[in-house]
């Protein structure tokens, strides 16, 4: 129990976890964005899916399955609720008939929020929503710097011939000058290409590209405090594409590669973003027709309150 002026989530004590109103875990709902330190925001759209769909289903399902957290950080002691004033601020209208019209939403939207001087906190929604949320990021603080979680780099040129689609966001954010590509690290990346050389173009960028083989079977506290160095200093965005982790933790998602980072290893990179300057996080690619026991987005929904832990100004308690 806390005595925090600031929204809280509900207790199970007061109301049974499966009953109430599916917010981000239980949170009220019903603050303004301008009031808040946090704004919680689903993305539901999914018709820059190149496999299989369903990612607009993604917010609800992290919802859904979001009940179960509780406030502490039982690991870390952090306390977000009592902290920061957090909420959840309910989702982006986007268009399902019009992905241009659906980025453009995005785009609007974000500078509404970023407006009010929050930080935001998204649930996808394919990956195409990064690049919207990355316009607004860098109209508000210059070109950031960034975590990206993912099996896949996202740097295609086009796709079908398409220039916005989910594999293509961190290529235009580079063409567009939204990111400072001296301070940006893809972890968790694996697979096949379409040609040998796919990941080059990231590090020709000034990327630092971790292959997954550079995880495997390691602890990523080292790694953590390599990538902090080379991004502190400046505004920084972490993306999280849930099909980073293995199928084996989280199967509902749309293109899913074997070999992948444990949900232990996704704890430990988000605990790693502790004392960067985020100024916005996401977690996206979370499709519940492909999650039949439900814990990819039990999963999701944990990694996004561990964001949720990391932000600049949440305190430790005890
Ligand atoms: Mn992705
Ligand atoms: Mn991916």
């Amino acid at each position: 129990m806390t005595d925090s002026p600031h929204p809280q989530p509900l207790d199970g004590n007061e109301m049974p976890r499966f009953g109430g109103l599916a917010t981000f875990m239980r949170l009220p709902g019903r603050s303004e964005p301008a009031d808040l330190d946090v704004a919680v925001v689903g993305v539901p759209l999914d018709i820059g899916t190149s496999n299989r769909p369903g990612a607009r289903y993604g917010p609800r399902s992290i919802r859904a399955e979001s009940v179960l957290i509780r406030p502490y950080n039982m690991a870390t002691r952090a306390a977000p609720f009592d902290s920061l004033r957090i909420d959840d601020c309910g989702d982006v209208a986007v268009n399902a008939f019009s992905l241009a019209d659906s980025v453009t939403r995005i785009e609007a939207h974000y500078d509404m929020l970023l407006a009010g001087d929050v930080v935001t906190a998204t649930m996808g929604g394919d990956h195409t929503i990064v690049l919207p949320i990355l316009r607004a990021m860098a109209r508000r603080f210059g070109p950031v710097g960034l975590v990206h979680v993912d099996a896949h780099t996202d740097i295609n040129d086009s796709m079908f011939g398409e220039q916005i689609a989910h594999g293509t966001p961190f290529r235009r954010a580079v063409e567009e000058g939204l990111l400072d590509c001296g301070r940006v690290v893809q972890i968790g990346v694996r697979g096949t290409g379409y040609t040998a050389d796919d990941f080059d173009w990231s590090r020709d960028q000034g990327f630092r590209v971790v292959q997954v083989e550079e995880c495997w079977h390691r602890a990523l506290g080292p790694l953590m405090d390599e990538v902090r160095d080379r991004i502190e200093g400046g505004p920084v965005y972490l993306s999280f594409d849930i099909d980073g982790l293995d199928p084996a933790f989280a199967p509902g998602t749309g293109t899913p590669e074997i070999g992948g980072l444990t949900a232990v290893q996704g704890l430990e990179i988000i605990r790693g973003c502790r004392g960067l300057d985020l100024v916005g996080v996401d977690l996206v690619e979370v499709s519940p027709a492909y999650d039949t026991s439900g814990n990819t987005a039990l999963v999701a929904a944990n990694l996004l309150y561990e964001m949720l832990c990391v932000l600049p100004g949440v305190d430790r308690r005890g």
